[in-house]
C-alpha cells in the first residue's frame, strides 16, 4: 500500500536526520511519497510566513507528518511554529514514551514510561501581554473540555498497550483552580477506567520521585508546561534527546518529531544522531498500520545499538550520521 505522507525537513540537523529516515524507511519496503512541506525559519525567509497555509492544507490532506526540529529564537522574532502547528491542527496530545535502550549509556537500567503532555492549553495558549512597562501576563488556560480529552488519552493508551497504572501531575494545591480543574477532571475520567490503577502526584515531588525512582511510574498525564519540562526530564533517564521520540496527535491529524531541537552546535557536520526521529518514524508507521516494517526498523536500530560498533558522538561513539543509517539498512 502506498502512503503519502508530509515531510518539514526542520532546520539545523533537521535535514541530516530526515534523509536518515527516508532512507531507512525505504529499505524497509515501506511504500512512502514524502510530500516536502516548508515551516521554520527558511519558510519565514523564503515566504515571510514561518507557517504558509500551503504546509497546513497538505497535513490536513495527508492526515500525517514527520517533522524535523525548527528552530524558534527565545524572546523575539516569530512565534514558535512548534505551538502553531499544534495549535492549528489541534494536535491535542503529545505522546513521549522514555523507554532505556540497550547500548545508550544512560543512568538507569529498565526505565519504561510514557509523558502523555496536553498540548494546545496551559501556558502556550500564546496569551501574554504587558500590562504597565515592567510587568507582564502570561495567561495559564485550563478548560474541562482540553483537560478531560487529554485524561482519556493517557488512559486509552494505558489501556491499548496493557499499561497498569495513570499518574496525574498537577499543582493543585497551590494553582486552586487550573490545576484544581485538571486534577478534578483526571480524576473524573479514571472513573471510567477501573481495569487501569490511578493515583496523582504534585509535579515538584513528581520530578524528585522520577530522578530517584523512575519505575513507580507508568503512565503519567499532565498539563502543558509541566509535560514540557518532565518529558524532557524522562528523556534524561534514558540516555538524553537524541534518543527520545514523540508523537503530536490530534482528531484529524498526526505529526510526529524527535524530543529534541536543531543542535546549531553540530548542524551540517554529520554528526546527528538520529535514533528519537527514526523512532519518531517507528510511532508514525505503527499509526499508519505498517507495525511489521515498524518492527523490522526497530529490531534493526535497537540490535545497531546494542553492538556498539557503529554509535554516533553523543552515544560515546565516533560513527558519522550517514554510517549509522548504513549500518542500521544493513541489519533489515
Ligand atoms: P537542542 O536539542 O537543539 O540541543 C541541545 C544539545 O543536544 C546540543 O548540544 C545538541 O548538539 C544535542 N543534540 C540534540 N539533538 C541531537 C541529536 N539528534 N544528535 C546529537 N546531539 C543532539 O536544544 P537547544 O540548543 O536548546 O535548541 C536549539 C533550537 O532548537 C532552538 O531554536 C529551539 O527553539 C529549537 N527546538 C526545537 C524543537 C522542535 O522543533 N520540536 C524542540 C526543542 C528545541
Amino acid at each position: 500500500m502506498s502512503h503519502q505522507v508530509c515531510l518539514l525537513s526542520g532546520d539545523g540537523i533537521g535535514p541530516e536526520i530526515t534523509t536518515v529516515v527516508q532512507e531507512v524507511v525505504k529499505a524497509a519496503g515501506v511504500d512512502i511519497q514524502w510530500v516536502p512541506c516548508q515551516a521554520g525559519l527558511s519558510a519565514f525567509e523564503k515566504y515571510g510566513d514561518p507557517l504558509p497555509q500551503e504546509t497546513l492544507d497538505n497535513i490536513r490532506q495527508t492526515k500525517v507528518a514527520l517533522k524535523g526540529p525548527l528552530a524558534t529564537a527565545s524572546g523575539k522574532g516569530f512565534r514558535s511554529v512548534n505551538v502553531a502547528l499544534r495549535k492549528e491542527l489541534q494536535l491535542y496530545a503529545n505522546y513521549r514514551p522514555a523507554r532505556t535502550l540497550k547500548g545508550v549509556p544512560a543512568p538507569f537500567d529498565d526505565v519504561d514510561l510514557i509523558v502523555v503532555r496536553e498540548n494546545t492549553e496551559g501556558l502556550y495558549s500564546g496569551l501574554e501581554h504587558t500590562v504597565i512597562p515592567g510587568v507582564v501576563e502570561s495567561l495559564r488556560v485550563i478548560t474541562e473540555v482540553g483537560s478531560r480529552r487529554i485524561a482519556k488519552f493517557a488512559f486509552e493508551t494505558a489501556r491499548s498497550l496493557g499499561r497498569k497504572k495513570v499518574t496525574c501531575i498537577h499543582k493543585a494545591n497551590i494553582l486552586k483552580l487550573s490545576d484544581g480543574l485538571f486534577l478534578d477532571t483526571c480524576n473524573d475520567v479514571a472513573k471510567d477506567y477501573p481495569d487501569i490503577q490511578y493515583d496523582d502526584c504534585i509535579v515538584d515531588a513528581a520530578a524528585m520521585k522520577m530522578v530517584m525512582n523512575p519505575h513507580q511510574f507508568d503512565v503519567l498525564v499532565m498539563e502543558n508546561l509541566f509535560g514540557d519540562i518532565l518529558s524532557d526530564l524522562a528523556s534524561g533517564l534514558v540516555g538524553g534527546l537524541g534518543v527520545t521520540p514523540s508523537g503530536n496527535l490530534g482528531t484529524d491529524a498526526a505529526v510526529f518529531e524527535a524530543v529534541h531541537g536543531t543542535a546549531p552546535d553540530i548542524a551540517g557536520k554529520g554528526l546527528a544522531n538520529p535514533t528519537a526521529l527514526l523512532l519518531s518514524s517507528t510511532m508514525m508507521l505503527k499509526h499508519m498500520g505498517e507495525t511489521a516494517a515498524a518492527n523490522q526498523i526497530e529490531s534493526a536500530l535497537f540490535s545497531v545499538l546494542e553492538e556498539g560498533k557503529t554509535l554516533t558522538g553523543d552515544m560515546k561513539g565516533s560513527a558519522t550520521t550517514s554510517q549509522f543509517c548504513d549500518a542500521i539498512i544493513a541489519k533489515l
